[in-house]
Formats: C-alpha cells, structure tokens, sequence
C-alpha cells in the first residue's frame, strides 16, 4: 500500500470508529475517500497538511429543541440541526430538512457533500446544512407556521447574510422559508439575503424554484451533446413528486423527451400517455395530497401501492432519483440495468448505495453524481444573494441562461478533471476532485493549518 492509500484508509477507519451510529455520514465519506487518491497522490502537500481530515469535522454543529404547541393546545418538541461544515469559500449554505428521519448523521452527510457541490458551482458559497425530524405531512398550515417560527428563534442566533444562509430541501418550500423569514425579521430586522428561496414578493429569485430539476436536465443535456446526442426522444423516470422532481419532468418535457412516471413515498405512478404534469403540480404543489388521486382523471395510468418506482419493470433510457438517500439498492440497480437504462442522473443526494454505484459501473451505466447534478439549486442561492445584496431583482431568462452555464461548466470541468486524474471518464470520482481541490486550496492559503 502507498502513502497515500494508507493515509485514506486510516482517515476513513478513524472515522468508522468514532461515528458508528452515523451510517449515511459514512457512507458519504466512503464515496468520497474513495476517489481522491490520484489527487493527493499529484498533490502531497495537502496530504502533509492534513486537509482532509479538517475537511471531515464540521466547523461546528448546533443541536437544539424546537417546543411548538400543535391546533389541540399541545406542546409537542422537536430537534432542530445546524451544521456549519466549512467556510472556506464563503458563508455556510445548504438547505434545511423537515423529515421524521432527520438526525445528526443525515445533516452531517449532507453538509459534508455540500462543501464539494458548492465548490464545483464557483461561486462564494461554503458548505452548511440543516433541518429537523418534525414531519411536515398532515400539519395544519398554523402548526407549520409555529414550528418554523419557534425553529427560527433559536435558529437565528447563528445565521446572517454573511455568515449562513439557509435554503429549502425536502419538506421545506417557499411557504416554510417563508415563515422562517418572518420570524428572522421580527428579531433583526429586516435582511434580504439571510435566507434563499425565498417567495418572490419579497426577493425571491426567479427560477429558484425550477432550478434544481432544471439544473439536472442541462446537466444531462450537456452529457448527451457530448455523444452527439440529446434527450429529445429519450424514455424518461422520474422519482418523488416534489420540488425537484417536478421541474425535472417540466425541463425534460420541454426539451422533447417523454417521462412516463414519477412517485411520492406512498407508492410509483406510470401514465403510458406521458406524465400529465399540470395536474401532478395540481396535487402536490397546491392541494398537497397523495399521488394515486392522478388516476381520478388518468384512468389509464397504474398505480403501484408502496412500490419503488426503481423496481418497475418498465423499459427507458434515462432514470432521474429526484426522491431521497439510498432509494436505489443493489438489487434495484440490477433491475435499472435489466430495464435498459444507460443514464444514472442524481437530483437527490445520495440516492444510490455504494452498493449500487458498483453494479452501474459494471454495467457501464453513465452514471452523474448529485453532487454535480443537482447543484443548480444552490448556484441559483448564490445568484439569489446576488441580487439581493445588489437590490436589484434578474429576470427568468438571465438566471436560467446562468443555471444553464454553469451547469455546463460543472459537467465540463467533472469530465475533464477525471480524465487528467483518474484517465478515464468518471463524473464521481472528476466532481471529488475537482470539488476539493478548490476548497484544499483556499483552506491553505487562509492559513488554516
Ligand atoms: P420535496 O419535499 O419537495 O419532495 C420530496 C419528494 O420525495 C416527495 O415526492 C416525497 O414524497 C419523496 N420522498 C421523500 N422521502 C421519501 C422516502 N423516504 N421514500 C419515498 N419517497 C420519498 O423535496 P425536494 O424535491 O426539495 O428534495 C428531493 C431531493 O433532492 C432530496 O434528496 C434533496 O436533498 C435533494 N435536493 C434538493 C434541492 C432543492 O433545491 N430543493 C437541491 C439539491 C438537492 P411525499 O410527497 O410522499 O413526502
């Protein structure tokens, strides 16, 4: 074993040892770990100086109790986490989570991944994240407004357009930041940039909404321009029904592919006429109810009961997991792979196991990391705060035109980073790379170590 085999090894052991309990942090770590070794190799100085493991602890992690009272006039408590990993490049930004399985290895994951993808945009942003277990499903609108409001109290003592900016992730949209931002400016007045994804009223970005699945389908765009190809005709899946699910279907449509299904996480839907997507935003965006209502008006489209969408035998070329963690294992790669796909693409974080990324590299499916293709979200953040702290809102086209070119510029430089590292084509191990070097850097040169 070489030093630096050796070094990664030991760095990831240590880990395993102090962290048991926190599976999906190391599994993010694994990931990561995994990739760097031809850089570190190039480049031992960072290896002297320890980076990575400075990388691996957060700056700081902020646990703390959010007791709300529910519409019956009782007091119910959750966990709320903040973890401000790294800000190297700039204030600690990542979304926050409102999911029962919330806990601190998730928003560990999270954050850690967060450094890279914020990096791998080129814009000022360092890697934070947050959120909390309290199930957003079945709450009233005034619970939901009390929850973020109490969050918000503790919360704020640690953010600021300078310092953390928080944005949205599974269970929180424009209607919880929304709230969270009320609160903010009660206690500190009113700040613009302290939060993104923002309602437009109150200055929100155009296309913020979009961007995430938006971002993922340039990505992949970019991906099959590069084989002389393009996603016009390509047979699409999509999984979730959420904010990046949707504007995932939304763009792929747009650019003349057909998406035959997408899912929420009571079961998978697949419509052989292509996905309706005005009446899928009808109700998950406005009435917020369960997916199987589609076939009230779709009676042709199936419903699958609690059933992965992964595991359909259905045959397509391109599966977008736009749901959450691990949702594709081993054995549902091999299902991927009897189905035909050829591209893996990631609007989730983490979707796929180490498990399944290993039968998609054996099968020689293209598969694109969220890391890079799901980082239109927090490009358009960064953008966001830029009109912010200039005072002056963009227009649609002039972000989306940015979401695109940087997209483009994520792919290009994942691409092009693996094949001088690694020699071959592989977005993983490129977008690692690429991803860290700049943070390794800017970590050296603040004097950090
Ligand atoms: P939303 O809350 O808007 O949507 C999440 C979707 O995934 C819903 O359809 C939800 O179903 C489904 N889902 C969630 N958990 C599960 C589960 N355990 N099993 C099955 N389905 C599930 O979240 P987003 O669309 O914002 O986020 C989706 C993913 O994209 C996450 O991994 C997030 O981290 C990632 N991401 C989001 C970004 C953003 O800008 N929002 C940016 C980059 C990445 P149901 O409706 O039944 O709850």
């Amino acid at each position: 074993m070489n030093n630096v085999k050796e070094y990664l090894v030991k760095l990831e052991e240590n880990q395993r040892e102090k962290y048991p309990n926190q599976p999906e942090y190391l599994q993010a770590v694994a990931e990561f770990v995994g990739t760097v070794e031809p850089f570190l190799v190039k480049h031992p100085e960072f290896m002297e100086k320890n980076i990575l493991e400075m990388l691996l602890i957060p700056e700081r992690i902020i646990e703390f109790r959010i007791p709300w009272m529910d519409d019956k006039g009782a007091w119910r408590i959750n966990t709320g986490y903040r973890v401000q990993y790294n800000s190297a490049l700039g204030p600690y930004k990542g979304g926050m989570r409102f999911h029962p399985t919330v806990n601190q290895s998730v928003i560990k994951f999270l954050g850690f991944e967060q450094i890279f993808k914020n990096s791998l945009t080129s814009l000022p942003i360092g890697g934070g994240k947050g959120g909390s277990d309290f199930d957003p499903k079945g709450k009233s609108d005034g619970e939901i407004m009390r929850f973020c409001q109490s969050l918000m109290r503790e919360l704020q003592k640690y953010i600021g357009p300078n310092e953390d900016v928080p944005a949205g992730d599974i269970g929180v949209g424009a209607r919880e930041i929304g709230y969270m931002f009320g609160e903010y400016k009660r206690l500190n007045g009113y700040q613009a940039g302290v939060l993104t994804g923002k309602p437009l009223a109150y200055w929100g970005s155009l296309a913020r909404k979009e961007a995430t699945g938006y971002g993922l389908v340039y990505f992949v765009e970019h991906l099959l321009n590069d084989c002389n190809d393009s996603i016009k005709g390509k047979k699409v899946l999509v999984s979730g029904s959420g904010n990046v699910a949707i504007y995932a279907i939304e763009k792929a449509q747009e650019l003349g592919a057909s998406v035959y299904g997408c899912s929420d996480s009571s079961g998978s839907l697949i419509d052989p006429d292509g996905i309706d997507l005005d009446l899928i935003k009808d109700i998950k965006e406005v009435k917020r109810e369960r997916i199987n209502t589609y076939l009230e008006q779709h009676p042709n489209a199936k419903f699958y009961e609690g059933k992965n969408i992964w595991d359909i035998e259905f045959d397509y070329d391109v599966a977008l997991p736009c749901a959450t963690q691990n949702e594709i294992s081993k054995e549902l790669a091999n299902q991927l792979v009897k189905n035909g796909v050829a591209i893996v693409a990631e609007g989730a974080n983490m979707p796929t196991s180490l498990e399944a990324l290993e039968v998609l590299k054996e099968n020689k499916i293209i598969y694109c990391p969220g890391k890079a293709a799901n980082a239109g979200g927090v490009a358009v953040s960064a953008l966001e705060m830029a009109q912010n702290a200039q005072r002056l809102p963009w227009t649609f086209e002039k972000v989306d035109a940015e979401l695109n070119q940087i997209m483009k510029n994520i792919y290009e430089t994942s691409r092009q980073t693996s094949l001088e590292y690694v020699g071959e084509f592989d977005l993983v191990a490129g977008a690692n790379i690429a991803g860290f070097a700049r943070v390794a850097e800017a970590m050296v040169s603040q004097g950090l170590v």
